[in-house]
């Protein structure tokens, strides 16, 4: 049974750089009909905030993203104690006493010798007796995971066959000196605890997969499957940062972008799949492949979101929207018809309300010229109205005043709507209906 995990650490809001990781997984795990687990990364007790917490629930479920469970790693430290003290009974984790500005002063002189800065492994030869001098002097103990020196061979869902050479890479940190744990362990620990068969991630990931793969290997006997991702950068190439804001999915929400929109250029966006605009998650599921996903950067033009936004909206059928038209007061025998007249027109959901404004609510008219006014109202047809009622009426006021073009449309728009352009009239016009015309027409506010 797939199961595939979604990790942000509540730090701050996810931004559209995180959605893509979080859809990646969500479409994997629908697609194989598998489950999707929401984990809190959130060890670091000082920076993690439950508000952050709350705001990435409420941002996933906005964009459609429904988890199946939720866990924080705030709630499971006995598991990451049980698995340490594993580690150090099977002598892969070792005690360390060096400061950080000792390391940093061996880090430089390697530089300086032209070796690579690896951690050259002095705490493992120190005696029992050097140990315990280190801890009478009141120096507390870091622990590293000792890495086996081989390659590490893993076949990416993204990237193919792909390995790294563990015994290039430090011995890693695992739990710091005041005994907290760092990211690399307490990952491990729960994708075994909770059955993860897929970690789909970003590809900043990578050098921790070969470290990982041996934690997995020494804990669980095997590991899951990897994909990484390429990540989403601005058009000029830089990084999304939780700081940054602008991008965050709450900051595009409160901008009125569409989640499906997020949705299509989080996971299109650096793919061989053009970005396009789409009615369900379920759509973009069904096209959905990680193998799509190009090893190129994956860059995105911020203003291209509207744009796609926009045609989001245009496209979606009335049935997926008469939730939120009924949110937005808009329901009745009206809104379906209101729904296809309008939605062409809307760069965002909320100018729904303008248009339902105008067909249904009291506008004040714009009376360019009131004599031709007068002879339109004089030819306005009676009620039932349909989609023909309006090139009848105005073939009708041609006729009779010979105007034609925008001479004789631009007046019959301003007074029947109050605004210089807007949704076709003979769609509206149905909806705004005889009283209400007539009553624009002779500019009463209606
Ligand atoms: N908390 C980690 C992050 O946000 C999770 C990485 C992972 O998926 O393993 O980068």
């Amino acid at each position: 049974m797939t199961r595939v995990r979604f990790a942000p650490s509540p730090t701050g809001r996810i931004h559209i750089g995180n959605a893509r990781t979080a859809f990646f997984n969500f479409l994997f795990a629908k697609k194989n009909g598998g489950s999707f687990v929401l984990r809190f990364d959130d060890t670091d007790l000082e920076r993690s905030k439950e508000e952050y917490a709350q705001a990435i629930e409420v941002d996933l479920r906005w964009m459609g993203i429904d988890p199946d469970l939720i866990v924080r790693q705030s709630q499971r430290f006995a598991l990451y104690d049980a698995a340490a003290q594993k580690l150090k009974d099977l002598g892969r984790l070792y005690p360390c006493y060096e400061t950080a500005d000792e390391l940093d002063r061996r880090r430089k002189r390697q530089i300086a010798r032209g070796v690579p800065p690896v951690y050259d492994r002095a705490a493992l030869k120190l005696t029992d007796d050097e140990r315990a001098a280190m801890a009478a002097q009141g120096r507390k103990a870091h622990w590293r995971f000792r890495l086996e020196e081989r390659t590490m061979h893993w076949n990416d869902l993204v990237r193919g066959e792909s390995h790294i050479e563990a015994g290039s890479l430090s011995d890693p940190v695992l739990i710091r000196e005041d005994g907290t744990y760092l990211y690399t362990l307490p990952s491990v620990v729960d994708d075994i605890d909770l059955g993860i068969t897929h970690v789909i991630r970003g590809e900043d990931h990578v050098t921790n997969t070969a470290v990982q793969i041996q934690l997995f290997e020494t804990l669980a006997g095997t590991a899951p499957i990897f994909g990484h991702h390429n990540l989403l950068t601005t058009a000029s190439g830089e990084g999304l940062s939780k700081r940054s804001g602008s991008l965050s999915i709450g900051g595009l929400r409160d901008a009125g972008i569409e989640p499906l929109a997020i949705a299509a250029l989080a996971t299109l966006t650096g793919s061989s799949d053009a970005v396009h605009p789409v009615t369900s998650l379920q759509e973009l599921g069904e096209a959905f492949d990680l193998s799509h996903v190009s090893r190129g950067a994956a860059r995105f033009d911020e203003n291209e979101l509207a744009t796609l936004s926009a045609r989001t909206l245009h496209g979606l059928p009335f049935a997926l929207v008469s939730e939120r038209l009924a949110e937005a007061g808009i329901a009745g025998p009206k809104a379906e018809s209101f729904w296809a007249a309008v939605r062409g027109n809307l760069e965002t959901f909320i100018d729904v309300r303008v248009w339902w404004h105008v067909v249904d609510q009291t506008i004040d008219p714009v009376i360019e010229d009131t004599d031709f006014c007068a002879e339109a109202l004089a030819l306005l047809p009676d009620e039932p109205y349909d989609a023909q009622t309006w090139s009848r009426w105005t073939g009708a006021i041609k006729e009779k005043t010979g105007r034609k073009g925008k001479a004789l449309f631009h007046p019959l728009r301003l007074a029947l709507t109050g605004k210089e352009s807007g949704p076709e009239l003979a769609q509206l016009l149905p909806l705004i209906g005889k009283i209400k015309a007539a009553a624009r027409l002779s500019g009463q506010s209606s």
